[in-house]
C-alpha cells in the first residue's frame, strides 16, 4: 500500500549569514534540467566550459583549476594534502578561527606546522612572514585571505612575494572573497586557492573551487610518497577532469553532475555581470550596510582591512545576541553569531550574491532596528 508522507516545505529565509546565501533563481532553474552521464560527451564539454570560466573568475591561466565534489573544507583540504607531506615545514597565517582550522588540516599531514598569529580583528603585517622564514625556511606559507570569523582581509601580493623570495609556495583560502572581490591568481603570484560555490559565487554548497599553478603541480607530481588522501589526490583528479595534455578522461568518481550545472551557471551569471561590477556591487552593499548601522548607533568590530562581503557587528552593551536573532528569524532573516571568543559579543551578517544589493540590505536594517528595541 503507498504511504503519503509530507511534502519538503522549508522556509523561505533571507540569508544575511556567513553563507549558504540565498541562491540565484537561475541556478535553481539550470539544477531541475536533466541528469546525464558524468562521461557522457554533452558534460565532459560542460566540464570544460566550468573550468574555463571558472579560470576567468579566479583570474588566472592555470590549467588546474576545478571544482571539489564536496565543500569548501575539502577544497583547504586538498591544498594542504597535496602540497605537503610528513616532515615538510609549513608556515600558517592565523586570524581567526579559520587560520586555525587550516594549521590543524596542515598538522595532519605530519607537516611541521609554524604558527604566526595576529589579534582577532587584524591582519598579518607581511613583514611578519618575511621574519619567520627568514628564521628558516619552509616549504609552503597558508593563509585565509578572508576571514569568516573576523571579517578581516589578509594581504595575499606581499606575502606571495615573500613567499616565493624564500623558496616556498603560497595557498589561500578564498571561500569567502572569491565572487565578492578581486582574487587575482595569476597577478598577485598564488601557487594555490580553494573557495566554495555558497557564498560570493550564490550557488548551493557542495563544491570547492580550487585551483593550482605550476610550482605547485610540480611539487605534486615530484612527492616522495603518495597523497594521503585518495579522493582529493590531484594526479587521479585531474585524470578525470583533463590534464591539459592527453584528451582522455578516467573515472575517478561520479561527478555530482547537478552541482555542476549550478557551478556553471553560477559562473555564468559571474562573467555576465563582470567582475569589476560585481566587485562594486558588493562593495556599496557594505557602505551603504555600514552608514545604517552607524545611524542605529551600531559599530563593526573589524579593525584594518574590512570585508566587503562579511560585516562582523559590536553586540551593543545590554542587548542579548539570542533574542535579537531568534526576533530577525521570526521575520523569516538568518544572521550568524560570532566564533569562538567572540560569541556573544559579535553578530556577522553577510553581503553576499544576491543579497549584495539594496533590497536586502534595506530589509535587514530595517528589521534589526525593531527587533534591537
Ligand atoms: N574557510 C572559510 C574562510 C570559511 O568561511 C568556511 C566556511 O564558512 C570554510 C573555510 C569551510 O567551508 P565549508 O563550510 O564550505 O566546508
Amino acid at each position: 500500500m503507498s504511504r503519503m508522507l509530507p511534502e519538503l516545505n522549508p522556509p523561505e529565509r533571507l540569508l544575511m549569514g556567513p553563507g549558504p546565501s540565498n541562491v540565484d533563481p537561475r541556478i535553481l532553474r539550470a539544477m531541475a534540467t536533466p541528469v546525464i552521464g558524468h562521461l557522457d560527451p554533452a558534460f565532459l564539454g560542460l566540464m570544460d566550459e566550468t573550468m574555463g570560466w571558472l579560470r576567468q573568475v579566479y583570474q588566472t591561466r592555470n590549467h588546474h583549476t576545478v571544482p571539489i565534489s564536496a565543500t569548501g573544507s575539502a577544497g583547504i583540504e586538498t591544498m594542504l594534502v597535496n602540497l605537503l607531506e610528513p616532515g615538510d615545514d609549513v608556515v600558517v597565517g592565523i586570524i581567526g578561527y579559520f587560520g586555525q582550522r587550516m594549521a590543524d588540516v596542515a598538522a595532519r599531514t605530519g607537516a611541521n606546522v609554524r604558527v604566526i598569529e595576529a589579534p582577532l580583528g587584524e591582519s598579518i603585517p607581511p613583514e611578519r612572514f618575511e621574519e619567520e622564514l627568514k628564521r628558516k625556511p619552509a616549504k609552503l606559507v597558508a593563509m585565509v585571505h578572508a576571514e569568516t570569523s573576523t571579517g578581516a582581509e589578509q594581504e595575499v601580493a606581499a606575502v606571495a612575494e615573500i613567499a616565493h623570495r624564500y623558496g616556498a609556495l603560497l595557498a589561500i583560502d578564498c571561500v569567502t572573497s572569491l565572487g565578492g572581490m578581486p582574487v587575482k591568481i595569476d597577478e598577485w603570484d598564488v601557487d594555490a586557492a580553494a573557495s566554495c560555490s555558497q557564498k560570493c559565487l550564490g550557488a548551493p554548497p557542495g563544491l570547492s573551487p580550487v585551483t593550482f599553478g605550476p610550482r605547485a603541480m610540480e611539487v605534486v607530481s615530484g612527492r616522495k610518497s603518495r597523497c594521503q588522501s585518495w579522493y582529493l589526490d590531484l594526479n587521479l583528479l585531474f585524470a578525470y577532469w583533463g590534464d591539459g595534455k592527453a584528451n582522455t578522461r578516467v573515472f575517478h568518481h561520479t561527478g555530482p553532475i547537478t552541482m555542476i550545472y549550478a557551478m556553471r551557471e553560477a559562473l555564468r551569471i559571474v562573467l555576465e555581470e563582470g567582475l569589476e561590477a560585481r566587485f562594486a556591487r558588493h562593495r556599496k552593499a557594505h557602505e551603504a550596510f555600514v552608514a545604517g548601522l552607524e545611524a542605529m548607533g551600531l559599530s563593526l568590530f573589524t579593525r584594518g582591512r574590512r570585508l566587503p562581503m562579511l560585516n562582523v557587528i559590536n553586540i551593543p552593551e545590554g542587548i542579548d545576541d539570542l533574542t535579537v536573532r531568534r526576533r530577525l528569524l521570526e521575520e523569516n532573516i538568518e544572521i550568524s553569531g560570532g566564533f569562538g571568543p567572540l560569541a556573544g559579543r559579535t553578530w556577522r551578517v553577510g553581503l553576499m550574491g544576491v543579497n549584495a544589493n539594496p533590497a536586502p540590505v534595506m530589509r535587514l536594517l530595517s528589521a534589526l532596528e525593531t527587533a534591537l528595541v
